[in-house]
């Protein structure tokens, strides 16, 4: 590495300091010790060093839109805000020209991406996913199609009397460009059966992820922490999150792209009365996640999750990545019942706030392909 090594005030530092520049992966243990130090500026440091020799300066932003197309969910997990019952106050579903035109709208305003993601909905048949995104398809044929968490792709091969391999196969058909990497939560039977019972095992969600990456189809990985995963957990998630990406860059002709890890905010959830993370374990978790994961080329402060100030931080802190324009998100409101779903940042915002930081702002596709734009167009679609 050609950059400066960092020093550190907690000698437990130096010899994981030493791992990480040699390219070793880390244990266990090193992702425990570097949680419990408080050497906070020497772990945002060596995160940096390993963040600025992937990336130099660049933070990569996208434009993008999300679309959720329903809230109603067969399921119901404990730190879950966003679910309704069919019939309940709130509960909706998007027909599918409604998500369509949604598509058509992003597209319009210069989004080169949809990320489209929902509740398991008791009643819609297959169909509905695979028109959903034929649609899209043809009416935006150059806009990708981000979509179906690894849980939602586990339902329609249940109500499609399909195999993984099946369902992703005719979603791919039908127009789908990538998953997104959400359903992961905490891969730990104990946090399983405590707060999201209902839902498949870790097992399954790398099956989806697998099977995709082997099928050609890129996808993202998340963690939801701070809730009541204990810290050895926490770092055992990212390592599992290793060892599939190692198995899909050596078999596969596709991988993760980006690990977003997702601050867990406990308002209106059944958790309610946890206090959620603090700032410094975002921080930390952040850094430790680009520490621990040392084949997955990006990791992404996601500024719905992490908070804007936050966000512009931790591209000091190991990210090289803020996420996009979003416009529409109803999964989780910062501000709980006075939050809003209208949740968007201007890309001109985004901008800035990378500038503000010290960054280069790189506008991406999907794939972190990156996206020059003639002064013209990105002045009208700022
Ligand atoms: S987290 Fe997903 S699967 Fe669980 S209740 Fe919420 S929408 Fe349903």
């Amino acid at each position: 590495m050609s950059l400066c090594v960092p020093t550190f005030t907690d000698p437990l530092l130096a010899p994981i300091a030493d791992k990480v520049v040699a390219g070793e992966p880390l244990s266990l243990a090193d992702g425990v010790t570097l949680y419990a130090s408080r050497d906070l500026h020497g772990i945002g440091r060596l995160a940096n060093h390993v963040r600025e020799t992937l990336h130099g300066n660049k933070a990569f932003f996208n434009r993008n839109r999300h679309i959720n197309y329903t809230n109603v969910c067969a399921l119901s997990c404990k730190f879950c805000s966003f679910y309704r019952k069919r019939g309940e106050d709130g509960a909706y579903e998007m027909p599918v020209e409604q998500v369509v035109e949604t598509a058509l709208k992003a597209r319009d305003a210069g989004a080169t991406e949809v990320h489209v993601v929902g509740g398991l909905h008791p009643w819609l048949k297959f169909d509905y996913y695979t028109d959903m995104l034929s649609g899209i398809r043809a009416a935006c044929p150059d806009l990708h199609i981000k979509a179906f968490t690894a849980i939602e792709i586990i339902h329609f091969s249940r109500i499609a009397r399909l195999s993984i391999e099946g369902v992703l196969t005719a979603l791919r058909d039908a127009g789908l460009g990538s998953l997104p990497g959400g359903g992961a939560e905490i891969f730990d039977d104990r946090v399983h059966d405590e707060v999201f019972k209902g839902k498949v095992r870790s097992d399954k969600w790398f099956e989806v992820h697998r099977t995709a990456h082997s099928l050609g189809i890129y996808s993202n990985a998340t963690m939801l922490y701070g809730h009541v995963e204990t810290v050895p957990e926490r770092v055992g998630h990212l390592i599992k999150l290793r060892e599939l990406q190692a198995h899909s860059l050596a078999t596969a002709p596709a991988a993760f792209n980006c690990m977003v890890p997702l601050s867990f905010i406990p308002d209106q959830s059944e958790l309610g009365h946890l206090p959620g993370p603090t700032g410094l374990t975002d921080l930390k978790t952040l850094a430790i996640a680009r520490l621990m994961l040392n084949n997955i080329p990006h990791i992404k402060a996601f500024w719905i999750m992490q908070g804007i100030g936050l966000s512009q931080v931790a591209l000091d802190w190991g990210c090289d990545d803020l996420d996009g324009t979003v416009v529409w998100y109803d999964i989780t409101k910062r501000e709980g019942d006075r939050g809003t779903t209208h949740q968007e940042l201007h890309v001109t915002d985004i901008q800035r706030l990378i500038r503000e930081a010290g960054r280069t702002p790189v506008e991406r596709d999907t794939l972190y392909r990156e996206i020059v734009r003639h002064a013209e167009s990105a002045l009208a679609l700022s």
